[in-house]
């Protein structure tokens, strides 16, 4: 798998870098001198946003690192780990900003609302100029043995960055309403109550980017695809008898490999050439899957056909087969 990997991408995630740097700059000093801990709760969220565009930045140049003799899937993976670390990050910042806002419903503190406006302003201009340069969908060219050419979508760390920066527009956008209300009303309270719904919009895009990115590091079948259903059509399939042994998993949330083993008539192997491309283009043109191994098994008249695995049902030296089912082989 060679990737020619856009390297405008890692452009972008530097200039994003350098802006997100200078809106953590004014939001703490700003969070400070108008005691606000809304401005405060978004600067520790901005904290952690330096920390993710960093680690995103590094990932996007794994993922580009091309695979070796060790990591026969290159580093794409790596965005996935980023994208967990993150995730987990982010949840514990929920926590925190919560239990200080309560603290703080308890005992408001008098804020500034002029000085609080002003900088989650700024913060606001600085996102939408991130978000503008984030936004544009790459595609890039992807060469695989299989020999297909398609477009991207966004992969799951420049998705998750972007939802990142509208989710700050937001709270900004609230944090500007609530200086406003303050300035108006004296209510201070609402600067702890601001606080609060930006942790919990925070923790709850934390929640789905974790979700995502626990299920392809457990190899999870991705999202829309069931084992059952593509098993069915591979069955459908003119010569094949019978289909086990299926795992399919994303190696990153937009390429998908597939392993199984399929039952067929004991035919030579160029004979059996013209099914297996009937089965891998079934298998990419439906679902996506480009990455494939599948095993040929001679369809046999004796034993049971419900026994999970023909092939260590047919198998000639049954005392290796043994062998390699105490060592985990499974059906
Ligand atoms: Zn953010
Ligand atoms: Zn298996
Ligand atoms: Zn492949
Ligand atoms: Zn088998």
């Amino acid at each position: 798998m060679n990737e020619t990997k856009d390297p405008r991408t890692g452009q972008r995630f530097a200039l994003a870098f350098a802006l997100t740097l200078a809106i953590l700059a004014v939001e703490v000093v700003g969070g400070l001198v108008a005691n606000s801990l809304a401005l405060l709760s978004d600067a520790g969220h901005v904290v952690t946003d330096v920390f993710a565009l960093g680690l995103g930045w590094f990932a996007v140049r794994q993922a580009a690192r091309p695979a070796n003799a060790s990591k026969t899937w290159g580093y794409h993976r790596a965005g996935i780990v980023v994208a967990f670390v993150n995730a987990l990050t982010l949840l514990a910042i929920t926590v925190i900003i919560i239990v200080e806002a309560i603290t703080r419903l308890q005992h408001p503190a008098t804020v500034q609302p002029l000085v609080m406006g002003a900088s989650a302003l700024f913060g606001i201009g600085m996102n939408l100029v991130i978000a503008r340069f984030l936004g544009t969908p790459h595609a890039h060219a992807h060469d695989d043995h299989a020999g297909h050419d398609h477009k991207h979508e966004l992969d799951l760390n420049t998705r998750a960055a972007l939802l990142h920066v509208l989710g700050d527009v937001g709270a900004s956008v609230s944090v500007i309403l609530a200086a406003i209300l303050i300035a108006l009303t004296h209510a201070a309270i609402l600067d702890a109550v601001i606080s609060c719904a930006i942790a919990l919009v925070v923790g709850f895009g934390a929640w789905r980017v974790g979700r995502d990115a626990v299920n392809l590091l457990l190899e999870g079948v991705p999202k829309g695809l069931t084992t059952e259903g593509i098993k069915q059509e591979l069955r459908d399939i003119q010569g094949v008898y019978e289909v086990h042994d299926l795992h399919v998993w994303g190696i990153t949330d937009t390429q998908r490999a597939l392993t199984c083993h399929a039952v067929i008539d004991d035919i030579p192997i160029n004979a059996s050439a013209p099914l297996l491309d009937r089965i891998n283009h079934m298998l990419r043109d439906r679902y996506g899957i480009a990455h494939t191994t599948v095993q040929f098994e001679r369809r046999t008249t004796r034993g049971p056909a419900s026994l999970p695995c023909a092939c260590s049902v047919d198998c000639d030296c049954v005392g290796t087969v043994i062998e390699k089912r105490a060592v985990g082989h499974h059906a």
